[in-house]
């Protein structure tokens, strides 16, 4: 059964171009809860962790700079098929490629600085969740705790 929720990031230079309300209000707008929020900033440590699995892509030294590079917004989102559902509404990586009314193709510069972050998988929705929030950070759209098992449906 697909989970219930997704991490997504407000880039740095989506933050710094004071875009994070217009993007909250879409992904609001297209039925996800935000169930954690926060405005943090990842170390040049955390972001190089976050995005190990491309240790090995010419592009991941890069990534890892632009990603420590400013603060960021994290953010848990939860709805059914969470996880396909919000790369539906973010579009594809390089936002000239992204279709439009995707949030990459309204506000990606280039395919690093492409706005947002999007969970790939359930599983690691749910262990991005956990490099951001304590389970006592996020909320169901009741206002009460969020249960380990709506978070993975
Ligand atoms: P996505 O974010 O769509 O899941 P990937 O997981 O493949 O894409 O890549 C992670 C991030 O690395 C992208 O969001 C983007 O910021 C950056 N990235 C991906 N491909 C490239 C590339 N060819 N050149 C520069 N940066 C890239
Ligand atoms: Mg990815």
């Amino acid at each position: 059964m697909a989970g219930n929720i997704t991490l997504t990031i407000i880039k740095p230079e989506a933050v710094a171009h004071a875009y994070t309300g217009d993007i909250l209000r879409i992904i609001s707008a297209a039925g996800f809860t935000i169930a954690a929020l926060k405005l943090t900033r990842m170390s040049h440590a955390q972001a190089a962790g976050f995005y190990k699995v491309h240790l090995e892509k010419p592009f991941y030294r890069e990534l890892v700079e632009f990603m420590a590079s400013g603060p960021i917004v994290a953010a848990i989102l939860q709805k059914e098929n969470a996880v396909e559902e919000y790369r539906k509404l973010i579009g594809l990586t390089d936002p000239a490629k992204a279709p439009a009314g995707t949030i990459r193709q309204l506000f990606g510069e280039t395919i690093r600085r492409n706005a947002v972050h999007g969970s790939d998988s359930d599983v690691n929705a749910l262990k991005e969740a956990g490099y951001f929030f304590q389970v006592w950070e996020r909320f169901d759209r009741d206002g009460n705790f969020l249960e380990p098992e709506e978070q993975v449906g």
